[in-house]
């Protein structure tokens, strides 16, 4: 046990601690006790000081410890911390659709509001299919995914996600639902560039909904930079347009899931934008509330909206969550996004993710590297044993998490994910420090990566 546990145990002798009272995510890992954030940094109860490169995961995009938003959640929670949202709604749950409104594309101009990335995904789906039953098309049922995609951890995100080792556990619980493969430069076929590779990539879905039959399939989702399951990798030039135009053609809604790409992270406002192409829904959550708390969001488009409006529509969009459009969440939510507006975070995003870039770039050379990829400050690693032919490490090599635990004991926390290649082989880290990171932070996490993985290319070699 820790010194930092045996002062707690002995000063809580009502309530001894106990390391497995807590059901941690890794039986095996050891016990690392978080303690303080602030700025870019973690520190632990051992007084180690962990560089946060990876914004805990995709999420704390205001670095830690800000001491406006700590203030503006204290004074929401001592003036009204919940209500029952079927009977009243809240003035940070309006001021923070408002805000969205404004700062979202197009006429995403309606939020329901959740407690973060899974819910909002979820919702999104409910609000795709519920949207079909209100226009009397109810045979439209289907979402049609991704492999090697994550959109959550609950069992209809799990159904509509690709990231097979999550889904592997839970399989005889899911839902049958369409999957057409993954679409990035790294891993286009060799006889096609990316350039043209985009459009065609994306004809995978009309042959999906054409194979389901149009008259069943509600939506399509997707990443628009695929992050836990790929490595931060952006769809090709010419995709996400087409996508647009085969969900027009055949009336499937399209949802983006921008719950990691939202709010700056990729340079723009959302990923999508990189496209120019406005999505029909969108998934937020991370970035809305920087980690402040659980907070998530659907935006939809107006046409969306006006189809539960009486007397025409239902008047009732049939999905309520004891958290849902909960004032203190909101209120967290409306501070972090002013903060995003008015610290031009996207803007620093692409500034400071172009400045990394640059300074990642000597691991382009490294046996063990075989793409360096991403936009804005979501940037990727992925690993391979042959740089030609792209032939990835075995899985029991454990390449990405070596580097990730190389790192950690450097003092730098990435992310490390497999099953790049096929959902099984393959593997890559993510680097997404907060976006308030300066260049002094971006030398030391680049040199200390770059450290973390030459000593793992040695080992391996
Ligand atoms: N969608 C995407 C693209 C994600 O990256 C994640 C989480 O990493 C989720 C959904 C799920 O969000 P949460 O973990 O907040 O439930």
């Amino acid at each position: 046990m820790s010194e930092f546990l045996q002062t707690r145990v002995a000063e809580a002798s009502a309530v001894p601690l106990r390391p497995d009272h807590l059901f941690v995510y890794d039986l095996r890992a050891p016990l690392r006790i978080a303690t303080r954030g602030e700025g870019c940094y973690l520190y632990d109860a051992e007084g180690r000081r962990y560089l946060d490169g990876a914004a805990g995961f995709v999420v704390a995009n205001l670095g830690h410890g800000n001491a406006e938003v700590a203030e503006a959640m204290a004074a929401q929670a001592r003036t009204l911390a919940l209500a029952p949202f079927t009977v009243f709604v809240t003035e940070p749950a309006l001021r923070l659709a408002a805000r969205l409104a404004r700062y979202a594309p197009g006429d995403l101009n309606h939020a329901v509001f959740v407690s973060g990335g899974s819910e909002a995904v979820e919702v999104a789906v409910k609000l795709a299919r519920q949207y079909w039953v209100e226009v009397g098309r109810p045979s439209k049922y289907k979402i049609i995914g991704r492999w090697q995609s994550y959109h959550g951890n609950t069992l209809g995100a799990l159904s509509i996600g690709g990231n097979r080792p999550r889904r592997r556990p839970y399989t005889p619980l899911l839902l049958d639902m369409p999957k057409i493969p993954p679409c990035y430069p790294y891993r286009c076929p060799p006889d096609q560039p990316p350039e043209t590779w985009g459009p065609r990539g994306a004809d995978y879905l009309e042959a999906a909904i054409l194979e389901a039959g149009p008259e069943t399939v509600a939506a399509f989702i997707a990443e628009p930079v695929v992050g836990a399951t790929l490595g931060a990798a952006p769809a090709p030039p010419g995709y996400f347009q087409r996508i647009r135009e085969i969900c027009d053609r055949y009336d499937v809604l399209f949802i983006a899931d921008e719950v990691m790409t939202g709010f700056g992270r990729t340079g723009r406002r959302f990923g999508i934008e990189h496209w120019e192409v406005v999505p029909d829904l969108m998934a937020v959550a991370k970035g809305i509330s920087a980690g402040y708390a659980p907070l998530g969001a659907v935006l939809c488009t107006t046409r969306i909206y006006e189809a539960f409006r009486p007397p025409r529509g239902s008047g009732h969009f049939v999905n309520l969550f004891t958290y849902g459009a909960n004032p203190l969440c909101c209120a967290v939510g409306d501070v972090v996004l002013r903060l995003t507006e008015e610290w031009d975070l996207a803007g620093r995003a692409a500034r400071l993710g172009a400045y990394l870039r640059e300074r990642l770039r000597p691991l382009e050379a490294s046996p063990i590297v075989g793409d360096v990829r991403g936009l804005g400050l979501m940037l990727g690693v992925e690993f391979v044993q042959n740089k030609a032919t792209k032939e990835p490490f075995p899985p029991e090599a454990r390449v990405a998490a070596r580097v990730a635990e190389a790192a950690l004991a450097r003092g730098l926390f990435v992310y490390p994910g497999t099953g790049t290649v096929d959902g099984e082989r393959g593997d890559h880290l993510m680097i997404a420090p907060p976006l308030i990171i300066r260049e002094a932070e971006c030398d030391e996490l680049a040199s200390t990566l770059i450290a973390a993985v030459d000593a793992v290319a040695r080992e391996l070699a």
